[in-house]
């Protein structure tokens, strides 16, 4: 090999270094990326809500000695703890060594994503079909969401308080629904609307049942027969559908992509890739130095208002009750801790490089994305860590080999989005958004890379560890 230039040595001192992470890792780690993915995908098919990821993460913390935090108990090094918060959002916690005074270790992911949520009165029927009403939750695409296999998920409460949890669509063997497409034959005219346009809110309507109950005449037969079945299975009547949460989500399963298997293609990866990672690392945080805590929050695609989104007190108010634990007080510990908001950015699609301004783009296997600001039309809506906290992280990952790149949502005034790091930035913690780049976000089949998956949860790991 012919010697280096002087200049090509110069500017491998001066200049950023970017290069794909498979190009910086070894093979053992590639190993160890892919197997920790494995973990992945079954957390992703376990939860679909979020209230059945509270459910989950919580079982495994159990088994990894997390107990129920009890309010007013004294708990020192190493105990671990969690809160639950209206079955929706949850909080672990491993006490550090450190006083809480000196500040506590954050992570704050959310575990909600984009779905069709039944309106309170959803069944009825149409040309002897019968249909659920739906009214969307989160950012989506409308057309995203004819035309594919989808399960439905939930709990039906009852006059009585009793709680009737449904799951029906997700194992092999059981039914699936779907909002039907005109065929194009047919879609002259839908085909000139704009893809905003032409599939309406209100056309999304999940097709539940076509089977009339043999009457000799009535109406409403299918409805009836829908119901019966309903009443049968679930012991519930139409009304109970006015104190329900069912969501309508994809029903397909999370899978390896590419002959590579380096990607994973699921529902839900917004923000669940970093719930896990979050999760994950916590689970591995053992007598950390400073308190450990990771906030599963809820409501975060729908702004992040209600008392299980991250606008609301219930963090503030388990971090008062820390405090109080060791004789302090949450000012004191907030204004000296530190925040990742760990959330999802867009990846760089060869599909639509117009939106992407080159050199501030995330990139699949790149490692995980360290996004200074989110916000939208010059920053607007966005807590914007300092060049002091970006300092301490970049520093933070190099010293941990961790693979990592910088990335904005967009080019300016492309568009933008948010996160919850603003709800913490403003208790007065300093906070970064860090996370995995997606491919096809808010999509009914998000896409990600595996390396930048484990490099997330790595850098978690190294957060907790100092
Ligand atoms: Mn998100
Ligand atoms: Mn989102």
């Amino acid at each position: 090999m012919a010697e280096k230039s002087r200049e090509e040595l110069l500017k491998e001192k001066l200049f950023i270094r970017r290069k794909n992470g498979y190009q910086r890792i070894d093979e053992e780690t590639a190993e160890k990326a892919y197997s920790f993915c494995e973990e992945y995908k079954a957390f992703l098919d376990s939860g679909k809500t979020e209230r059945e990821v509270v459910k989950f993460s919580v079982d495994l913390a159990k088994e990894r000695g997390f107990v129920p935090y009890e309010r007013g108990k004294k708990y020192s090094a190493g105990d671990k703890v969690y809160y639950v918060n209206r079955n929706k959002a949850v909080i672990f916690a491993v006490i550090g060594q450190e006083p809480v005074a000196k500040g506590i270790r954050i992570s704050a992911a959310h575990i909600d994503s984009p779905r069709l949520d039944l309106k309170p009165n959803p069944l009825y029927e149409d040309a002897e079909q019968a249909l659920f009403k739906t009214h969307y939750y989160g950012g989506i695409k409308k057309y995203q969401w004819t035309a594919i296999p989808l399960a439905l998920h939930g709990v039906v409460v009852k006059k009585d308080g009793s709680v009737v949890e449904i799951c029906v669509g997700e194992e092999p063997g059981e039914p699936q629904f779907c909002v039907t497409d005109l065929l194009l034959h047919l879609a002259a005219d839908q085909m000139k609307k704009s893809m905003a346009e032409g599939i309406k809110g209100e056309a999304l309507n999940i097709l539940i049942g076509s089977r009339p109950l043999k009457a000799d005449g009535g109406g409403e037969l299918v409805k009836l027969n829908i119901m019966k079945i309903l009443n049968e299975k679930y012991g519930i009547l139409e009304e109970d559908f006015l104190s329900a949460e069912l969501e309508v989500v994809p029903a397909f399963k999370a899978s390896d992509i590419g002959f590579d298997r380096s990607m994973i293609g699921s529902y839900g990866q917004d923000d669940r890739v970093c719930a896990f990672a979050a999760f994950a690392a916590t689970l591995e945080a053992d007598r950390p130095k400073y308190t450990v805590v990771t906030v599963l929050a809820d409501k975060e695609e729908t702004g992040s208002d209600g008392n299980t989104g991250l606008a609301s007190a219930y963090l503030m108010y388990f971090v008062e009750d820390l405090a109080a634990m060791q004789g302090t007080s949450a000012r004191e510990v907030l204004s000296n801790s530190q925040c990742l908001s760990v959330d999802v950015n867009s990846a760089f699609d060869s599909n639509y490089p117009e939106v992407n301004e080159k050199l501030n783009a995330a990139y699949i296997n790149y490692g995980v994305v360290v996004t200074k600001y989110t916000g939208s039309r010059g920053k607007a809506g966005t807590s914007d860590a300092s060049a002091e906290f970006m300092g301490k992280i970049r520093d933070l990952l190099d010293r941990h080999g961790i693979v990592w790149q910088t990335g904005e949502l967009g080019k300016v005034d492309q568009g933008g989005g948010g996160t919850v790091a603003k709800f913490i930035a403003n208790m007065n913690v300093d906070v970064v958004d860090v996370g995995v780049p997606v491919l096809s976000m808010h999509s009914p089949f998000e896409v990600v890379a595996k390396l930048d998956v484990y490099m997330t949860y790595r850098a978690l790991c190294a957060f907790f560890a100092e």
